[in-house]
């Protein structure tokens, strides 16, 4: 398929601008490595006009004055855009991120309902009062955060930016979004959409370019009062040192190690559905990824047998194509790093059931394909037992009793997201107590809701994401105290 190369520019302040350099990044298919589209290298010097307009809009009386179910109102139009422009904005994710049609649909419906979801926020977000002494009325406001900034990463370019640039807006702050040089395709959509909702000018800013040139400078700006980034936990710590300087608000979503736990007594058919699933969607670039999966060992051989021949029969291919049920990954050196992690996980004696190569095909040999990998006998002090591959890798482990699973299953420096397949309501409820993650499935697998928060313990971050409680990092308190002496 031959396809057009757009030439795009990033929203500053209301305007479509190019880079001040004059320089472009190249986007491109991950499925071919062919140019797709040319998109400003924004410079620090963009960094700073989109933090200042921010700054600006977020004092001008038509941000600052307007009636929060107006803000609302803009909210469910632009709710409303983004399903209107599903296809599109689906082909966009797809061209440049590399994962199916069908799972950019879902993330694109997703983002739309994350709109829909804060749009209903918009004007509920309340103060109280306090009992104090006599003679004196005590109440707090809830007043907008500031300018926040998005660092958004490339493997869920659109949901994740929808995630926070929502609840962002609902209450009344003025964004300014980096999308991943890599996938910058769908928030400038989202940029163009939102201006088409009626946010007004520099309330949404979008600046395309280098997390180290424009990311760097956009967290080190003593104008930016809260920062949302989602990536590594390394570049996390450096957007946290950075924010240190300036005592700017943090919410951290970083990566996972997240385990699966199968009990005898599961639904295994079922299980091994959402086990497959949770690992080989999005090719296994995900902070949620079941990447670890602890088989009791009373099932474990015919467990492993159904997945490792379910997996065998998986077509990878363009994500474009109907018929691909896993795409590429991102890009070549996440391919290469990919098939790093499996030559370690071989050479520390882990046992190789499929995968663990480029396809043979000729026809995917241009793009960045990893065959869906299994290992079993995997143990914690593996790299590829305890590190996030973010790629299609499975490691599987055979477990005797609950004690020695949990223990398994907590060892890891992360906690972000945990699958409990089980029948019984005592070991689930057991489980989803004693597992340290933010998020706890019980016989279900890649969920979550714009409704429901969504975090990390230990290194996988700070803070929530979603549901009411996220409004807390968007929202500064008040307190008023009057004395009616
Ligand atoms: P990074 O953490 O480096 O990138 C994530 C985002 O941060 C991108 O938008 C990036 O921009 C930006 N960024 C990079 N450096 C800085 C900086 N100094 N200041 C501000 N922003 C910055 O991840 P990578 O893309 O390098 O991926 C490496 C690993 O990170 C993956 O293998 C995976 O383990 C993990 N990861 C986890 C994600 C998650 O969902 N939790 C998402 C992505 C990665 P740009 O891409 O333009 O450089």
């Amino acid at each position: 398929m031959t396809v057009q190369v757009q030439k795009l520019k990033m929203l500053i302040n209301g305007e479509w601008l190019e880079s001040s350099t004059g320089a472009t990044t190249s986007i491109v298919d991950p499925s071919n490595n062919e140019p797709v589209a040319d998109v400003p290298r924004g410079s620090k010097q963009e960094a700073r006009a989109a933090v200042e307009a921010a700054h600006e809009a977020l004092a001008s009386p038509e941000w600052r004055d307007m009636d929060s179910a107006k803000r609302g109102r803009i909210l469910t139009k632009l709710s409303t855009l983004v399903r209107e422009n599903m296809d599109e904005m689906a082909r966009l994710e797809t061209l440049s991120q590399g994962k199916t049609l069908r799972e950019s649909k879902g993330d694109v419906a997703w983002a739309a309902r994350a709109f829909e979801y804060f749009a209903g926020l918009a004007d509920k977000i309340e103060g109280e009062t306090i009992p104090v002494p006599p003679k004196r009325l005590d109440y707090t406001l809830k007043e907008p955060l500031g300018v926040t900034v998005h660092i958004v990463p490339w493997n869920y370019p659109i949901a994740i930016a929808a995630r926070s640039w929502a609840p962002a807006l609902a209450a009344g702050n003025t964004v300014v979004v980096k999308p991943s040089e890599t996938t910058p395709l769908t928030a400038l959509k989202l940029g163009e959409l939102s201006v088409k909702a009626g946010v007004p000018k520099g309330v949404v800013n979008v600046v395309t370019g280098s997390g180290a040139e424009v990311g760097s400078a956009l967290v080190s700006d003593r104008k930016v009062d809260g920062i949302i980034f989602t990536g590594s936990s390394e570049t996390g710590r450096q957007v946290m040192e950075a924010a240190a300087k300036n005592v700017t608000h943090v919410l951290l979503e970083l990566g996972g190690k997240n385990p699966h736990i199968v009990f005898p007594d599961a639904d295994l058919g079922r299980a091994v559905r959402y086990v497959k699933d949770g690992i080989f969607t999005n090719a296994g670039q995900m902070c949620w990824a079941g990447s670890r999966a602890f088989i009791h060992e009373s099932v474990y051989d015919g467990f492993v047998k159904d997945l490792v021949a379910k997996t065998k029969t998986m077509r990878l291919g363009p994500g474009m194509e109907e018929s691909s049920e896993m795409g590429p990954v991102v890009s070549r050196s996440r391919q290469e790093t990919i098939l790093g992690y499996v030559k370690d996980g071989i050479q520390e004696g882990a046992k190789l059931m499929c995968g663990g190569n480029q396809p043979a095909e000729p026809r995917l040999r241009s793009g960045n394909f990893v065959e869906p990998t299994i290992f079993e006998e995997v143990t914690g002090e593996m790299k590829i037992g305890c590190e996030e591959i973010f790629g299609p890798v499975l490691s599987i482990t055979k477990f005797r009793t609950t004690d020695e699973v949990v223990s398994m299953a907590n060892e890891t420096e992360y906690g972000l997201y945990a699958g409990v397949w089980t029948k019984d309501l005592k070991t689930a409820h057991d489980m989803a107590s004693r597992l340290q993650a933010g998020v706890v499935t019980i016989n279900e697998f890649l969920i979550t809701f714009p409704s429901t928060p969504f975090g990390g313990y230990k290194e996988s971050g700070i803070g929530h994401e979603n549901g009411i409680e996220t409004l807390r990092h968007y929202t500064r308190t008040k307190n008023v105290s009057v004395n009616l002496n």
